[in-house]
């Protein structure tokens, strides 16, 4: 049974009928990976499991301990790559030679890692693809101009074979290519459709006047696809795209390991729609500390494990994520669409306590970014000592708004104050600096600064 054939309009109808899909298909791959005694057969022996046939339920799956994240994922790749010559893994989980297509992450934080594909498992990615393309209203026939990065990332290659799949046409020129030669491009190819970063979109928009003498709103684009950075969802971007592009805007995560989600284009997203329930169970939510599983409902806010249902290839099998999410179930106030929906907060080991509060840098952004144009959304934490614990009040240095007056400054931080004491339960103390004072170092900057005292 397909999940999209689930008929119930109940949060908890739903999720059950989603566990007993995901439990049908979790009992053969429980099986499946166990076969595999380089990685995964020690997991389950450590774990006190010894045959498959002792996880009897869903509950006792969600009981196991995580057994791969990023640091154990390049170990493995390393131990495979001294024992057998190829970087697959010790948790490959099919022949090397069935390994046909891969993909990377970009290795900004340490030797990239891989993920693996097989054939199957190829045309399962262009299946759950399919169905995002298909909620930003993609056609089969559209031309999609591909401006994302084409070099190993997943939104790459993948992205453009799982468009051909689909029917549509893409046209690859890349980030690589450039912002000149991609504008020139889009006029020569008049796609419907753009698949490009936030921080592209931007440059496209400032630049297509001086390239092309038009602006970005008299070309063909009338849908924008973005990943790879934040930004995508939140409203100030999207009404830029609204008003200088004049397309709407979708924000994908997925790919990796049969995951995939997106959010629809409302003015304000409302997280991002689960689209993958029978091929990857991405919300396994754990507690962040003790790692206990969580109950899932509507609202649960915890650290996902995940695990894919019927990859074939070095799958992810209880691959700790270390992504804090909230999980809404139910429908969706900005399109209607029922199931479940991703709020991405933040990272695991970004987690701040504040006098047992839990507070996530990312959710802290998005109550300051509430404040443009009055604040220029730039922030920073400043601890005194590392995190975990924070001694409060929590520092808070924002930036003001290009023309936001100095005599604003000191009711503007009392009202962040309030609003992050509404909507995150402890309460700061806020310092403005002038526009311009804090480094901007695109979106990967660090949120939090620690300066012992
Ligand atoms: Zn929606």
């Amino acid at each position: 049974m397909n999940y999209l054939d689930i008929d119930t309009r109940d949060p908890d109808e739903y999720l059950a009928a989603v566990d007993a899909l995901r439990w049908e298909k979790l009992k053969k791959q429980i099986r499946y990976v166990w076969t595999n005694t380089d990685y995964f057969r020690p997991r389950f022996l450590e774990a006190g499991v010894s045959a498959p046939e002792d996880i009897r339920s869903l509950a006792d799956f969600r009981r196991l301990p995580a057994f791969l994240d990023k640091a154990r994922h390049r170990d493995s790749q390393e131990a495979s790559l001294a024992r057998y010559d190829h970087p697959l893994g010790l948790h490959l989980t099919t022949a090397p030679e069935n390994a046909i297509h891969l993909a990377a992450t970009s290795g900004t934080t340490g030797t990239p890692t891989f993920y693996v594909f097989s054939k199957k498992d190829l045309e399962t990615t262009y299946i759950v693809l399919g169905r995002m393309f298909q909620v930003a209203g993609i056609r089969p026939g559209d031309t999609v101009f591909h401006a994302f990065g084409l070099s190993l990332w997943l939104a790459g290659i993948t992205f453009v074979q799982a468009l051909e799949a689909y029917g549509a046409r893409p046209v690859a020129v890349g980030a690589e290519g450039g912002v000149p030669k991609i504008l020139r491009y889009i006029e020569l190819t008049r796609p419907r459709v753009l698949f490009a970063t936030p921080s592209m979109v931007k440059q496209l928009i400032e630049r297509a006047p001086k390239e092309l003498g038009k602006p970005a709103a008299a070309l063909s684009i009338r849908v924008i696809g973005c990943c790879g950075e934040p930004g995508a969802s939140q409203p100030l971007f999207r009404q830029l795209v609204r008003e200088e592009f004049n397309a709407q805007v979708f924000d994908f995560m997925g790919g990796a390991w049969h995951n995939g989600c997106i959010t629809c284009d409302a003015k304000e997203a409302h997280g991002m729609h689960y689209m993958a329930e029978d091929y990857c169970y991405r919300y396994d939510l754990v507690n962040p500390e003790s790692k206990a599983p969580l109950e899932l409902r509507d609202g649960v806010v915890g650290e996902a494990i995940h695990t894919a249902l019927e990859y074939e290839a070095a799958p992810a099998f209880r691959n700790a994520t270390g992504d804090i999410f909230r999980l809404h179930v139910g429908e969706c106030p900005g399109c209607g669409h029922f199931g479940a929906r991703l709020e991405i907060l933040g990272r695991a080991d970004d987690m701040l306590m504040i006098k047992g509060v839990k507070a996530y840098p990312a959710a802290i952004q998005k109550v300051v970014h509430e404040f443009r144009p009055r604040l220029s959304g730039e922030l920073r934490i400043r601890l005194f000592a590392p995190p975990p614990k924070v001694e409060p009040p929590l520092r808070l240095v924002v930036e003001a708004g290009e023309h936001t007056p100095e005599s604003a400054w000191p009711e503007l931080a009392r009202a962040l104050e309030q609003r992050v004491r509404e909507l995150l339960t402890f309460r700061p103390a806020v310092t403005l600096l002038p526009f311009g004072s804090l480094p901007r170092s695109g979106a990967k900057t660090k949120l939090i600064e620690v300066t012992p005292c």
